[in-house]
């Protein structure tokens, strides 16, 4: 489902008061997730420029119904037709609005394609840089959004509670994928939003291995993270099972990994700067001298990417302090070259108050011996 027209409206309206200001005119937004949060329409191409009173959207044939059928208020769809670039298109609207000073994407827009706006463009039209407009609006999420990660996060909890159980001796990681691919296809999201890691005994050891040939045994513990999409939305959780009888020593990672999780987590509240909530489980984990074994930042922003803002990492205040409705991970983890690893991660959402979890199921789950 396509999020309904007014909560649409209301995001292209906080757009259109960031396209001008004393540096810029005008925006144009080449990136398909930035023309997917504005209009709901995914789409592989296409250039939006919101200008002041009007937006004008191109795209080719493939998509030109759908961005039709969004019909939002002062917005205007034109397709670029064959024998025509984009840019050409583009800067034809550029001009049609009257605009001088361009934003364009910085994080997204290719040195090529700025050649191509630059050679399209009729002096003494220019475009500036600019990084993170529409990102900074996609991380702090309306209530579609919420309801729609709410429903996520339930069902990637079930997907959880049926194939954590599954992980046993004598399965393949490759099998332990597949069933989770099938799972999430028969939870109904739209997809995975990446490909699972299951990375078994030694395995465990490398944060993103992708599921192999290597069969589990009792004995092993084995990181399994998986996600799905469901409405373009990401969500995403790991466990790390312990397969059989697990020695004193990896029981400790998984004791230290749910610490270090639940600190990170009750440390999550709006005001707090992304880097204390790191901070957090990085000391809970230094008090069992193990946070040299934690290599990555403690979590990441959820939406219509599997990465994105905000950053819960130790420099990741550069977007400032966390505030209600913004979703992300939270996925400490310890890592031994050559033994193995742990890592547990949960989706919450900010509150007025703190966190809710959006995510839930047994942190470290036992498989019994087979
Ligand atoms: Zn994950
Ligand atoms: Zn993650």
């Amino acid at each position: 489902m396509p999020p309904p027209a007014d909560v649409l409206a209301s995001r292209l309206a906080a757009a259109r008061r960031r396209a001008h200001t004393p540096d810029h005119d005008g925006l144009l937004l080449s990136s398909p997730v930035s023309l997917r949060y504005l209009f709901g329409v995914p789409s592989s191409a296409g250039i939006a420029v919101l200008g002041p009173d009007v937006s004008t959207v191109i795209v080719d044939a493939r998509y030109l119904e759908a961005f039709q059928a969004a019909a939002l208020p002062a917005v205007e769809v034109v397709e670029v037709p064959v024998g025509r670039t984009y840019e050409a298109a583009a800067c034809g609207a550029v001009a049609a609005q009257g605009l001088r000073r361009v934003g364009v994407e910085a994080d997204t827009l290719t040195i090529a394609r700025l050649g191509a706006l630059r050679g399209a463009v009729a002096a003494p039209v220019e475009f500036v840089e600019t990084h993170g407009l529409v990102a900074a609006l996609r991380a702090v999420k309306d209530s579609w959004e919420l309801a729609v990660f709410r429903e996520a996060g339930r069902r990637l909890s079930a997907v959880a509670a049926c194939i954590l159980p599954k992980v046993s001796d004598g399965c393949s990681e490759r099998e332990i994928a597949w069933e989770i691919e099938m799972a999430l296809h028969d939870a109904g999201f739209d997809g995975p939003a990446f490909e699972p890691i299951v990375a078994s005994g030694p395995n465990g050891a490398r944060p993103h291995h992708r599921a192999g040939d290597r069969v589990i045994r009792n004995g092993d513990l084995v990181v399994v993270d998986f996600g799905g999409r469901l409405d373009g939305y990401a969500v995403d959780m790991t466990r790390t099972v312990a397969v059989g009888h697990i020695d004193a020593e990896r029981r400790s990672w998984l004791q230290a990994v749910g610490e270090a999780q639940r600190a990170a987590i009750a440390a999550a509240a709006p005001g707090v700067a992304p880097s204390e909530v790191d901070r957090a489980a990085r000391r809970a984990l230094a008090g069992r001298d193990m946070a040299e074994a934690f290599v990555h930042s403690t979590g990441h922003g959820l939406g219509l990417e599997v990465h994105e803002r905000p950053w819960i990492a130790p420099r990741g205040d550069a977007d400032g302090r966390l505030e209600a409705g913004m979703v992300f991970t939270v996925e400490p983890g310890v890592y031994y070259p050559g033994r193995g690893g742990v890592r547990i991660e949960d989706d919450v959402v900010v509150t007025v108050a703190g966190v809710e979890c959006l995510t839930s199921a047994p942190p470290a789950f036992e498989a019994h011996e087979s």
